[in-house]
């Protein structure tokens, strides 16, 4: 048994059966079996891959975004570049390489990192070595002062969310419990719990409080002290039920209870949920658009050419297979299923990428 599933049994044991929230943040963060605490998960080697991982000219791109936000903000002469969950710390040197074109913005900008994984931080710290001096944070208050920018890759995806589910007797809490024989297994809570929503006997609503939590400290940091934050992320444009918890090991999908600590542990997105608050919060806000349209809107196809100029065929080829891979759309490619939502203060221009995509009743 791994140490953090006897854990886990001990915890239930003691205390009765745990909300998903408190499975999901012990599974990903526990301080010595947590899956992000214990491991550098990305890449072919890994578990799963992402954007700024696939290809340079993600970060390259998002780093263009930034300089343009920067110019656009008036070119404020100190300014934090955020970063929450940096994973390797790839998307963020992508950015400051990119970044060099205007150096001015480069002299303007201090780093400041997100992280809760000590081994993480440190693979940051050697990946962005001579290009910056990061200042880590544990808490987002802390990242935020004055004029920001903030970027955030597969960062909402991984916080703890808690589910309810409802039955002919009203909704009931998703919890986390022993079956007979001491395996883990998802059980109800005997009490009705008290929710608005209105649906089908056997639904599912997600309340994802701590992604709700992030994006509104984003949002009124950023409407008032000016800038704005990117979020990207797989999750849909709508609300709607659903049970979106999921695990993956290697690549592959596993069953969320079965490698507690040893599987990324994700959900996704409701973008139309983060979108509200943000507005509640007093930040402008622009998409959710598809990443597809965001990378093109920032001239991914144009950036992706020039890269295969002075490259070998192959090299080439391996550009346009990346460039394909963050932009197709479908189950298999990320350019639909992954979206952008930005928020910024009120006096900002629709952000480049978005452009076509501003809310209307925002006027
Ligand atoms: N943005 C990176 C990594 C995404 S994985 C990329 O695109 O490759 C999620 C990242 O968020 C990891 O760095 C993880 O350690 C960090 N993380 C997850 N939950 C966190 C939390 N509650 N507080 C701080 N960091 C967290």
């Amino acid at each position: 048994m791994s140490a953090l599933r006897a854990e886990l049994v001990r915890l239930i044991r003691s205390e009765g059966p745990m909300p998903v929230s408190r499975y999901m943040a012990l599974c990903l963060g526990h301080p010595a079996h947590g899956y992000y605490m214990t491991r550098d998960p990305f890449g072919v080697q890994g578990d799963f891959t992402t954007a700024p991982e696939i290809s340079q000219m993600f970060g390259e791109l998002i780093g263009v975004w930034a300089v343009q936000l920067w110019q656009a903000m008036g070119a404020p002469p100190s300014i934090r570049l955020v970063e929450l969950g940096p994973g390797r710390g790839t998307l963020m040197a992508d950015m400051l390489r990119a970044a060099r074109v205007l150096p001015a913005f480069r002299a303007a900008l201090s780093v400041h990192l997100l992280e809760m994984s000590p081994v993480l931080r440190a693979l940051q710290a050697r990946t962005l070595a001579g290009q910056a001096e990061p200042v880590w944070h544990d808490r987002i208050e802390e990242a935020l002062d004055g004029p920001v920018i903030v970027i955030a890759n597969e960062f909402l995806d991984a916080l703890p969310l808690d589910q309810f589910v409802k039955t002919q007797e009203g909704w009931r809490e998703r919890l986390v419990g022993l079956d007979p024989e001491g395996g883990l297994c998802f059980g109800l809570s005997g009490a009705a719990v008290d929710l608005a929503a209105d649906a089908a006997p056997g639904s599912v609503l997600e309340q994802p409080r701590a992604a709700l939590d992030c994006v509104a400290a984003l949002a009124r940091h950023v409407a008032g002290a000016g800038g704005a934050a990117l979020l990207i992320d797989y999750g849909s444009a709508q609300s709607g039920f659903g049970d979106t918890l999921q695990a993956m090991r290697r690549h592959r999908f596993v069953p969320v209870l079965d490698d507690p600590g040893e599987a990324d542990l994700t959900v996704h997105v409701d973008f139309a949920r983060m979108a509200a608050a943000a507005l509640r919060a007093g930040a402008a806000v622009n998409g959710p658009v598809g990443q597809g349209d965001f990378l093109r809107g920032l001239g991914l196809n144009e950036r992706a050419r020039a890269l295969s100029l002075r490259a070998t065929s192959e090299q080439a080829k391996a550009i346009a297979e990346a460039a394909d891979r963050l932009t197709e759309p479908g189950a298999t490619g990320m350019g639909t299923l992954f979206k952008c939502l930005a928020l910024a203060h009120k006096e900002l221009p629709p952000l480049p990428g978005f452009d076509l995509h501003r809310l209307p009743e925002q006027g």
